[in-house]
């Protein structure tokens, strides 16, 4: 399997037991449910059934929970749609039922645009400037004419709208990912470190704090990079609406410092949306698709994602197949050197646990160790160690299998569950029992990390050589 994780999107196209054992054999390490569809009954029943599927199959497999965000669209547009042109004049109100109006339902963005200020529907299939703030109204020149369609996306790159990046909805939905124990849950038109912030505090009296994705697709967002990802547990490059936020040819950078910048703080980060488009209507991706998946990887990403291709595409099976495929080949070239010279060259380290990370990926190397060993409570010190790309297998030993769930994010990190430890010896003993298991051979050696006393996160303080 590819040391690349595989975020598959689960919809009417893939829901199915017999479709969902097939997609965990071909490599999907995370399920994403996207809450902008279908209701809390068809939730559940397809997180129980994930769950179900991936036990008997013996599989971990991490579940995210994708929030809608504040997701602006049109009002009801008349019946088969208005065909527009470049110069046509359209006025949109916040008003429903307005003849020779079009309805657009948020007050808020019609108050926060100004004259100049551009509207775009859909993927971009029309497009509206504003040319004049009359009372509630705004009258707008077409500017890219197209069919105009009830419901349709709206963006308005570089609009500041005054309004939460958690709606009423995401409230109504995070209380039923928290009920369901989701473990990821990922925010929708993040612009700021504190969006993420009020998705804590509103998850603080729960039992469990589920780790937080960060979807990265406003011009805000890209402003706030470093203190979103700070706030984060981790990114989407939500290239979707990224693509409509910003101009498509700015895209590809900005993917590459999305990522570069997760990588340096050893927090995950998935590449999402049209990776294989053309697979929801073909058995094979365009050559183009193909060398995107292979570029995200080669650029550092943890994650690819599938949306449309496993949602409601009639090939899901074959698109995540693909992508492991991908992925596997492209491996075989990583840049590994190169990112043990960056590794070699940093100096100084943020934390103990960064150090230990750091200096376990070089002694695993000096001494051709067969596996990095990190035993683990929340997943950081394998996160730590997979930062830096060791061409050696990471393995994370944890008691916990939420910790094991949530690595199933986290580029080349392999988990194993063990019986809970109180002290070195046995901590030792049962990282040596299932590396046995696991087909280790006596006389191999594995560096292995842990912190010391156990059962406490982010104390890691040991590293120790051990032969099998
Ligand atoms: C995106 O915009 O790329 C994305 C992943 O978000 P969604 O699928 O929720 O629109």
């Amino acid at each position: 399997m590819a040391r690349t994780k595989i975020v598959a999107t689960i919809g009417p196209g893939s829901a199915h037991p017999e479709t969902i054992r097939r997609m965990l054999a071909a490599g999907m390490t995370v399920a994403r449910i996207n809450f902008s569809h279908g209701d809390h009954a068809w939730h559940t029943q397809t997180v129980n059934m994930l769950r179900d599927v991936a036990r008997e199959e013996g599989k971990v497999l991490a579940i995210l929970g994708d929030l809608q965000g504040p997701k602006l669209r049109l009002g009801h547009v008349k019946a088969g749609g208005m065909m527009l042109s470049p110069g046509d004049e359209v006025v949109l109100t916040p008003h429903p039922g307005q003849p020779a109006m079009i309805h657009l339902p948020h007050p808020d963005l019609i108050a926060a645009a100004v004259p100049g200020s551009r509207l775009v529907i859909g993927d971009g299939e029309v497009e509206f400037t504003v040319a004049e703030k009359r009372d509630d109204t705004l009258r707008c020149l077409v500017t890219v004419g197209g069919l105009l369609e009830s419901r349709k996306g709206v963006n308005a790159p570089g609009v500041d709208l005054a309004i939460s990046s958690i709606t009423d909805k995401d409230r109504v939905d995070l209380e039923l990912i928290s009920e369901l124990d989701f473990d990821y849950v990922a925010l929708s038109f993040v612009r700021s470190g504190h969006d993420i912030q009020e998705l804590r505090e509103l998850m603080a009296h729960k039992p469990r704090q589920i780790p937080v994705i960060a979807k990265i697709e406003k011009s805000e967002a890209i402003h706030n990079l470093i203190a979103i990802r700070d706030a984060a547990d981790g990114l989407m490059v939500a290239r979707g609406d990224l693509g409509i936020e910003m101009p498509p040819q700015e895209l590809p950078l900005l993917q590459k410092h999305i990522i570069t910048v997760c990588n340096e703080a050893g927090k995950p980060v998935i590449t999402a949306t049209q990776m294989l488009q053309s697979m929801v209507d073909h058995p094979r991706p365009t050559r183009a698709e193909a060398s995107d998946v292979a570029n995200a990887i080669l650029d550092g990403t943890d994650a690819v994602m599938l949306s449309g291709e496993t949602a409601t595409g009639n090939y899901p099976i074959e698109s995540v197949l693909m992508m492991q495929q991908i992925a596997e080949i492209t491996e075989r070239a990583f840049p590994y050197d190169v990112w043990r010279d960056r590794r070699v060259k940093k100096m100084g380290h943020d934390s103990v646990t960064e150090a230990i990370g750091e200096a376990s990926c070089t002694i695993a190397e000096d001494i051709s160790a067969a596996a990095i060993v990190s035993t683990t409570q929340s997943g950081y010190t394998a996160q730590q160690i997979a930062r830096y790309r060791p061409r050696i297998p990471i393995l994370a030993v944890s008691p916990l299998p939420y910790t094991q769930r949530k690595l199933a994010l986290v580029w080349g990190v392999e988990t194993l569950l063990v019986s809970d430890f109180a002290d070195t010896d046995t901590m030792i003993d049962e990282t040596a029992r299932v590396l046995r298991e696991r087909g280790f051979e006596a006389g191999q050696r594995v560096v292995i990390t842990a912190g010391i006393p156990f059962r406490q996160s982010g104390l890691t303080n040991l590293l120790r050589v051990y032969t099998i």
